[in-house]
């Protein structure tokens, strides 16, 4: 079989095009099998999205990144990864997702959307952007909700209700309200998130504080019409008109995929798959966790600029073995 390779990795995101830079380094056959495009995640961002990390902490196989300021663009992370893919001339192929992991002898046989692929050696390195949080409440269906954020200009002269208090919320609700939206916020508890980016955060409350933005606090959306919302507050049951809501509860890792693999999760809310720390290796012998899905639920712990060493200690793993 040609398809044969030291290692499969599935993801192409930062992390995944880590793995294959340490993999490359160290002369191993690879194949990075992504179900989009190059970076898809970050694609996928909010178009005006500024990084929390500055530049250095999101280089991957020590590949300096330079940006125009302290901290990165979406647009200049894209240019970066993109740069990195292609002068590396990384073995990557985009679109074909990965739809199954089997025992094939002492060899796993990754079935793609496009093919099948042999391999002693699985990095996952899926991440957690694929499914969002969802609120299970009736109306929720409905095309107006929205559990991704683009851009601002479409909702110009709309009412847009946000749900969250975290950065995604905050930065979407700041953007929406620049750009002309009509923009409330419900929010769980009586605060922003403390973990809102440092400078972005006064600026939120001060608009709160101010009135342009409308904040529900102790509050939780119960039901969307079409033209309208509910929304239990401390003082009751409100219905206020509404065009849009932008429901950024977050995202987890497709869970369901880790299990049909046989990767075990624990038991209690975070789910987190099994790993050793010290490898990456999963309770699966050859396959490992690259990135921000080893965190499970607990999406917040894992980042580019903490999860990229996830490279370096596989690629020893599988070298030592
Ligand atoms: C809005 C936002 C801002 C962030 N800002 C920062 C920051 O400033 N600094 C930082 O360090 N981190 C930040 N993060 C977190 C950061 O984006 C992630 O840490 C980063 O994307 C993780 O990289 P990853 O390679 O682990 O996962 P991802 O980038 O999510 O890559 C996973 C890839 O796997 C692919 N995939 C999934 N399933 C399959 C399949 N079955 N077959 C094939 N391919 C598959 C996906 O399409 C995706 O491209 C931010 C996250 C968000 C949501």
């Amino acid at each position: 079989m040609n398809n044969e390779y030291n290692i499969l990795i599935i993801g192409g995101g930062p992390i995944g095009l880590a793995c294959a830079l340490e993999a490359q380094k160290k002369g191993l056959t690879y194949l990075i099998l992504e179900k989009g495009c190059l970076v898809n995640s970050l694609y996928n961002y909010p178009v005006n999205m500024t990084f929390f990390s500055t530049s250095e902490k999101l280089e991957i196989g020590g590949i300096p990144f330079v940006s125009n300021n302290i901290k990165p663009t979406r647009a200049e992370a894209l240019e970066y990864y993109r740069r990195v893919a292609t002068s590396s001339h990384l073995k990557i192929n985009l679109f074909e997702e990965v739809q199954s992991v089997s025992k094939v002898k002492d060899q796993y046989l990754v079935h793609t959307s496009k093919s099948d692929y042999l391999s002693k050696n699985i990095i996952i390195s899926t991440g957690f952007y694929d499914l969002p949080n969802k609120l299970n409440i009736p109306g929720e269906d409905l095309p107006k909700v929205r559990h991704y954020y683009s851009d601002p200009h479409y909702y110009a002269m709309q009412k847009v209700l946000i749900v969250g208090a975290n950065n995604s919320s905050v930065d979407a609700a700041l953007e929406t309200y620049r750009k002309g939206a009509e923009v409330s916020m419900v929010i769980r508890g009586e605060q922003i998130g403390e973990r809102v980016k440092y400078w972005v955060r006064p600026d939120i409350i001060n608009r709160i504080k101010e009135g342009s933005i409308k904040a529900y606090w102790n509050s939780a959306l119960t039901r969307i019409n079409k033209h309208d919302v509910e929304i239990q507050t401390p003082e009751g049951k409100i219905s206020i008109a509404n065009d849009y809501v932008l429901a950024l509860t977050g995202y987890k890792p497709n869970f369901d995929f880790l299990k049909k693999i046989g990767i075990h999760l624990s038991h209690d809310d975070k789910q987190i798959p099994e790993h050793d720390s010290s490898t990456m290796e999963t309770n699966l012998k050859g396959i490992y966790l690259a990135g921000v899905v080893c965190g499970g639920m607990e999406t917040h712990v894992w980042f580019i600029e903490n999860s990229r060493e996830h490279a370096s200690k596989i690629i020893n793993n599988i070298l030592s073995a």
